[in-house]
């Protein structure tokens, strides 16, 4: 199976008030640094595999750039990026090359330079197309910028876009959020990411949220059932407009899926590099596990010091939840079929009271040997995913 690759660029302009990523704003004279290490790690990639008792795949059909802010690395450390790649790997002639991108960076000049690394896609942070929500959370863009910006891609024949957008931001409303979704439709963007605001310790906003207090315009931030219905009025709006939801949070149009998250969410192998980067992939034969799990540290500092791997041994048990509760993220669901000829019957008949329980609940839905998230399994697929999990499936993780 071919190989995802994820290069993490943590570096922004600056720190988005709900932003929970290991990413932050530094000095440009870091820069230079992280590219050479990242670079390093490249080269390095088979021996790291070896040494974790992986098999590394050789040909790569989707390249990531995201964290971060990657569209703020210079053309030639953009460049030395896509050489170090093209140098490693096999890239298939047909590879997805998406490349996230702040609004407001995409020069003429950053476009010419995608186009010359083999950049077929771009994602971009918009999260609202009304100013007065993007400012207050500290995004830097406007609307017209992002206009201009998505035309300017388009000329250059990069029409393959995402938009990202977030539900629950100060100072939204219902009328704001169906502007937002109606704009983002009249782009014609192919594909579209919805999240819900996440309110938890690791952002500021996060934290002032949980603390009631009136900071980062939290006292403006609708509550979670406005939320929860911004999140429905995407999916129906999307929908209709030929966007159809094929995962919890990603819309495209037929085709337009985003080739690089499905490797996520099928359990194929994909490999990270630098910040925070997560990988996974399959155990060497005559292992006694399946794959391997293991993500770089979540900050600058200790990845630039060589600080150490967290390493997660996936056995067959765990393989087979993680096909559940990932697989369930997408809209075509798990096909029971599939996994029995992939695991046999017997694990998968220990599974089947949580079927049943979530079926009965009405979270899931059986049509044929597919079982899939209903709306409300959708709502609340978090306690749908924790009834899949075990002691047993949970290996130990070790860092090395
Ligand atoms: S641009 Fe993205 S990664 Fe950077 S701070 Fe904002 S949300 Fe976080």
């Amino acid at each position: 199976m071919p190989l995802g690759l994820y290069i993490s660029v943590p570096f922004c302009r600056t720190k988005c008030s709900y932003c929970n990523f290991a990413s932050d704003v530094f000095s440009k004279a870091a820069y230079e640094n992280y590219v050479a290490r990242v670079l390093e790690d490249i080269g390095g990639a088979q021996k790291k595999a070896t040494e974790l008792g992986c098999v590394l795949p050789e040909t790569v059909d989707s390249i990531y750039l995201g964290g971060g802010t990657p569209s703020l690395l210079n053309s030639a450390q953009l460049v030395r990026i896509f050489d170090a790649v093209n140098g490693r790997f096999t890239v298939a002639s047909d590879a997805e090359v998406t490349v996230e991108c702040a609004p407001g960076t995409l020069t003429p000049a950053l476009i010419e330079t995608l186009l010359a690394g083999g950049v077929n896609r771009v994602s971009l942070g918009v999260q609202s197309f009304v100013d007065q929500e993007a400012q207050s959370v500290g995004r830097l863009h406007k609307r017209a910028t992002v206009l201009e910006e998505i035309a300017r891609l388009r000329d250059a024949g990069l029409g393959n876009i995402n938009i990202d957008l977030m539900a629950g931001l100060p100072h939204q409303t219902a009328a704001s959020w169906i502007f937002s979704l109606s704009e983002t439709v009249a782009t014609g963007a192919p594909h579209v990411s919805v999240y819900m605001l996440e309110v938890d310790e690791d952002s500021r906003l996060g934290r002032e949220l949980i603390a009631g207090g009136t900071r980062y315009h939290a006292h403006f931030v609708p509550d979670e059932e406005a939320t929860a219905d911004f999140y429905l009025q995407a999916c129906e709006t999307l929908n209709a407009a030929g966007i159809a939801q094929y995962e919890i949070s990603n819309f495209a149009r037929p085709g337009k899926e985003s080739r690089h998250n499905l490797k996520y969410w099928t359990r194929q192998p994909y490999v990270g590099f630098g910040v925070d980067a997560h990988s996974m992939l399959p155990a060497s034969g005559g292992s006694s596990v399946r794959a391997v799990r293991f993500s770089t540290p979540d900050s600058l500092d200790a990845y630039m010091s060589g600080g150490s791997q967290m390493v997660t041994p996936v056995s067959d048990h765990g393989a087979l939840e993680e096909s559940f509760f990932l697989g369930l993220r997408l809209n075509r669901g798990v096909d029971l079929e599939q996994l029995r000829s992939d695991f046999s019957s017997e694990p998968l008949a220990g599974c089947e009271p949580a079927i049943e329980e979530c079926v009965g609940e009405g979270l899931l839905q059986r049509r044929g040997a597919r079982i899939f998230l209903t709306s409300r399994g959708r709502l609340l697929s978090n306690e749908v995913f924790a009834k899949f999990l075990s002691e047993e499936g949970v290996a130990g993780t070790r860092s090395a």
